[in-house]
């Protein structure tokens, strides 16, 4: 059986699970909270003064997260895991490239 690449969440739309290059470095991050706001789905949450990745599915890699931490602590591959871009991919035989950012 072939697994689900879109699942409706509390929180929204789940991308293809597992596969975020989102990444933290919690030792750079200063507890701003900006990656918070800026982010369009609720994929940070705050913790003991910082914040921890807890939805990565949640994570379009639109790299709004990135752009807006002044202390380098974020990173991501925009795209490579946006659902939209490995399907067209797939049906190009292409490297993904996500045009939702
Ligand atoms: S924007 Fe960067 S420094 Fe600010 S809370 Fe998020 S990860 Fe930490
Ligand atoms: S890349 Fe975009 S969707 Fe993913 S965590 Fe950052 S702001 Fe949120």
């Amino acid at each position: 059986m072939t697994e689900t690449m879109w699942t409706a969440t509390g929180g929204g739309v789940s991308y293809i699970r597992g596969v975020t290059t989102l990444e933290l470095d919690a030792a750079k991050c200063n507890g701003c909270l900006l990656c918070v706001k800026v982010c369009p789905h609720p994929v940070f949450k705050p913790s003991k003064g910082s914040v921890e990745i807890h939805e990565p599915d949640l994570c379009m890699e639109c790299g709004a997260c990135v752009s807006n931490c002044s202390e380098g602590a974020l990173s991501v591959r925009p795209g490579v895991g946006c659902a939209a871009a490995i399907l067209k991919s797939w049906l190009t035989r292409s490297s993904p490239s996500c045009g939702c950012g």
